[in-house]
């Protein structure tokens, strides 16, 4: 099979090559987390990684969500400290803006999220632009930025999640030290991850007897999952029983 090799105004001396990284990366577009395929340069030396869809940002766009019409920017115009509209993480980089004297901000990849997602047992989950309940992991509409934030909720209306919120959940991990830089789980974490409490970390919707509890429960940790894969890409299996790991006890 022929390998997709690209050239890009961001890194234009070296070639990049679409490849399925082992390691979660950084993106060096929208300086954010990645797990799924991605852009990397041929000279691994390099360490240079663009998200998919940072590497094929179209020059203009739009969103259903969105009356904006939306430019492509290397770096925000209208810098100071951004936000992006849908998931509430900082912009210092790739960034679709419109302009607007107050402007919005998304990152490419934000842009590009799926309207709908599959959880198991035919569980459907929308994107949408306003909560429709609480989100279960914060308790508010709001994201702590004060952006609205996107959200994904499942139909009827149970499970809603910021998306900013589970963005949150694996940065804060990786903040304190869950991956090694290479990405692999951190060793010395290996007690903080068998006494971590997962009950502390979702909420569940209603109150519910303990049986029923755990199995609302479970049903939120396969939803929080699909959500991740949709913001980081499919993570790799590593990550993926990681996360589990997190969400399950
Ligand atoms: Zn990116
Ligand atoms: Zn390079
Ligand atoms: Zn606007
Ligand atoms: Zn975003
Ligand atoms: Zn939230």
């Amino acid at each position: 099979m022929g390998v997709t090799r690209i050239k890009h105004p961001s890194h234009g001396q070296h070639y990049l090559l679409l490849k399925l990284p082992h390691e979660p990366y950084w993106c060096n577009g929208c300086m954010g987390l990645g797990f799924g395929p991605c852009y990397e340069c041929e000279h691994e030396a390099c360490g240079f990684y663009l998200h998919e869809e940072c590497a094929n940002a179209a020059p203009s766009t739009s969103h259903p969500f969105s009356k904006c019409s939306l430019k492509f920017h290397y770096n925000a115009p209208q810098g100071d400290a951004r936000y992006c509209d849908a998931c509430g993480e900082d912009v210092s980089g790739f960034v679709y803006q419109c302009s607007h004297k107050h402007p919005h901000d998304y990152h490419p990849r934000c842009l590009k999220l799926p309207r709908t997602l599959t959880a198991g047992d035919g569980l459907i989950l929308q994107l949408r632009k306003e909560l429709p309940s609480k989100c279960l992991r914060c308790g508010r509409r709001e994201t702590s930025n004060r952006i609205q934030g996107w959200c994904y909720v499942s139909s009827p209306d149970r499970y809603c999640y910021h998306i900013a919120c589970v963005k949150e959940m694996i940065l804060e991990k990786w903040r304190k030290g869950y991956f090694t830089p290479d990405g692999n789980v951190n060793e010395a974490n290996n007690l903080a991850l068998q006494t971590f409490n997962p009950s502390r970390e979702i909420a569940l919707p209603g109150g519910r007897s303990s049986s029923k509890a755990t199995q609302i429960w479970r049903k939120a940790a396969t939803v929080i999952m699909v959500i991740i894969s949709a913001l980081f890409g499919e993570p790799s299996a590593l990550i993926s029983v990681l996360v589990q790991y997190w969400l399950s006890s």
